[in-house]
């Protein structure tokens, strides 16, 4: 699938990013590291939806019955979950489908 990220958006919806949306790729949920930055996410149809806020990925291990309020959610998922961390503006996990695309700019890319 061909997937075209859009530019960022300015308004006031979206955190202003302090970063360069040229260095934007897509990433499958499960290839995503420490530090790389997670702007949004791509869906069945490839159009990317940005998150309001940006964050780094913390990954840890993906538990079901952690109780943070979002795990249980993906409980049911079908295939392997990976849960991105909790370093976020939500204070919650962020637990996505192995294979889920997320819009990221890689740590590396990044001094
Ligand atoms: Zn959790």
């Amino acid at each position: 699938m061909q997937i075209t990220i859009p530019p960022y958006p300015i308004d006031e919806d979206h955190a202003p990013l302090l970063l360069d949306i040229t260095l934007a790729e897509t990433s499958r949920a499960a290839d995503i590291a420490e530090g790389d930055v997670i702007l949004g996410a791509v869906d069945e149809q490839g159009r990317v939806d940005y998150f309001n806020d940006y964050y780094r990925a913390a990954p840890m291990p993906y538990d079901p019955t952690c109780g943070c309020g979002v795990c249980y959610l993906a409980a049911n998922d079908e295939g392997p979950v990976v849960n991105l961390g909790n370093d976020n503006p939500w204070d919650t996990c962020d637990p996505h489908h192995a294979d889920a695309r997320l819009v990221i700019i890689r740590a590396a890319h990044l001094a």
